[in-house]
């Protein structure tokens, strides 16, 4: 596999960067993988950011092909977890997948987590349960449930299941355009490759597929199957890739290709800074009690005359119900909500403006830094709950993305919470508040006034604070 070599200096001596270099050198040379290019400090001149972009637009100039990035250790990324889970989320996305020369730790996440401190907070160690985890990950076993497609073998190492194999051999036949079988039905509308997610899930349903779980197929379910290489027959767990550990289902092409089309469907956007979500902390799931995710996704869709046209929409959503992307696990009859953000904004402001003026005035307690700092701890809470998820093999790295833009879009609030402090929020400014459109403003009054607000599938219920009187 092509890769490429990226470390920063961290001692000040020539030979701490020898051993940064050959460390590189070493990893590719006994995973074989094929070393482009070693990015370094070069110039004395160039700043950390500067080296940074100079990897990122090598990678970006590949095209969304794979590319390993070899770095020594994660704090050749970042000093920080945070930090480094929104490099990893970056390189991600321009089809970069970062390894350390680490033996006992080649993934990035589990390496951060047990190195690099997080919210002024020392790295936890977790050895142990590790070290069983990647013994049985060098030996290829299966951890968990099989991917769709695959039985467990009785020597615990995966075997085609025959008809799961049809249905995903199909699905990429059918994504990227290769089938005579697109033609067979007339309703179905076919693009320069082959019919959307959307259609193939229709497709599926239509001729009575089901998931594993006897559930209709979405186009989530069958986006985590396209990404999943398992089907080319590699193994990626823990940090380990093993390459033709099993038989495959699709072929390295077809799975080539499939990539790019969802590339090229979904642009390689630029990380930006998420406009914050005025309920951010303060909605939570009725039936499970989590604070609810803000997020986005964006929608295309074909005109008549051709054109296409794409649309971001903006929701907020239980955090059980975004986790469960694995295969089989979309339910229908979700108990954990998902709302536009219009719509909740808008329920929660109609819920205060309803209520009466006097017990506004009761419950109207100016936020505190207090607060704010609960609310932050607990954006910190689910951020590490969710890289850990993700460290031990639940999910990919694209999957941190929507929880760091809440962690950044908390401490911002934070940040202006406490400057809201020396000017003082009175009761009339905060009913004024109400007509602001400024979401983080919002955010800071409503806080003012409720604790938080219970979403359920089709109502909002408000929880007053106590008040100061
Ligand atoms: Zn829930």
């Amino acid at each position: 596999m092509r890769a490429a070599g990226y470390y920063r200096p961290l001692g000040s001596d020539a030979r701490s960067e020898q051993a940064a270099i050959s460390s590189i050198d070493r990893f590719c040379r006994e995973g074989f993988h094929t070393l482009a290019r070693v990015i370094g400090p070069g110039e004395p001149n160039s700043s950390e950011a500067d080296q940074y972009g100079i990897l990122v637009s090598y990678l970006a100039g590949l095209g969304r092909g794979e590319a390993l990035v070899v770095i020594p250790g994660p704090r050749h990324l970042s000093n920080t977890l945070d930090g480094l889970v929104e490099r990893l989320v970056e390189l991600d996305r321009v089809g970069g997948e970062v390894r350390c020369t680490d033996p006992d730790l080649p993934d990035p996440l589990q390496n951060g987590l047990e190195s690099l401190p997080f919210a002024d907070r020392p790295p936890v160690q977790n050895r142990r349960v590790r070290e069983s985890l990647m013994s049985k990950a060098a030996r290829g076993e299966v951890l968990g449930r099989t991917p769709y497609g695959y039985v467990a073998d009785t020597d615990g190492t995966y075997k085609i299941e025959s008809s799961e194999g049809a249905v995903v051999r199909r699905l990429f036949d059918l994504y990227v355009g290769d089938s005579a079988e697109t033609g067979q039905d007339p309703g179905i509308e076919l693009s320069a490759t082959g019919p959307g997610l959307r259609r193939i899930a229709a497709i599926f349903n239509r001729e009575g597929l089901r998931t594993r779980s006897g559930r209709p197929w979405t186009p989530v379910t069958l986006s985590g199957m396209l990404r999943n290489r398992v089907y080319v027959g590699s193994y990626v767990r823990y940090g380990m890739r093993i390459a033709g550990n099993h038989d495959r289902i699709v072929d390295r092409e077809a799975f080539n290709r499939a990539q790019l089309i969802m590339a090229s469907r979904s642009p390689v956007r630029k990380t930006r800074v998420l406009s914050p979500y005025m309920l951010s902390g303060l909605a939570r799931c009725w039936s499970c009690g989590q604070g609810m995710h803000g997020l986005e996704r964006k929608s295309r869709w074909t005109r008549l005359n051709g054109s296409t046209t794409t649309r971001s929409y903006r929701y907020y959503a239980c955090p059980s119900r975004s986790t469960v992307v694995m295969e089989d696990e979309v339910v229908e009859e979700n108990p954990h909500p998902v709302w536009r953000e219009l719509d909740l904004d808008r329920a929660t402001l109609d819920a205060l403006r309803a209520e009466p003026i006097d017990s506004l005035r009761a419950s109207f307690s100016p936020i505190l830094s207090d607060t704010s700092n609960d609310n932050l701890r607990a954006a910190e809470h689910q951020f590490m709950e969710s890289v850990r998820a993700v460290a031990s093999g639940r999910g990919n790295v694209s999957d941190l993305s929507t929880p760091l833009g809440e962690l950044k879009t908390t401490r911002n609030m934070t940040e202006s919470n406490l400057a809201d402090q020396d000017g003082d929020i009175t009761f009339e400014k905060a009913l004024d508040a109400f007509d602001t459109a400024d979401p983080g403003e919002l955010h800071v009054t409503i806080a003012s006034f409720v604790d938080r607000v219970i979403v359920h599938a089709d109502r909002v219920e408000p929880v007053y604070r106590a008040g100061t009187s």
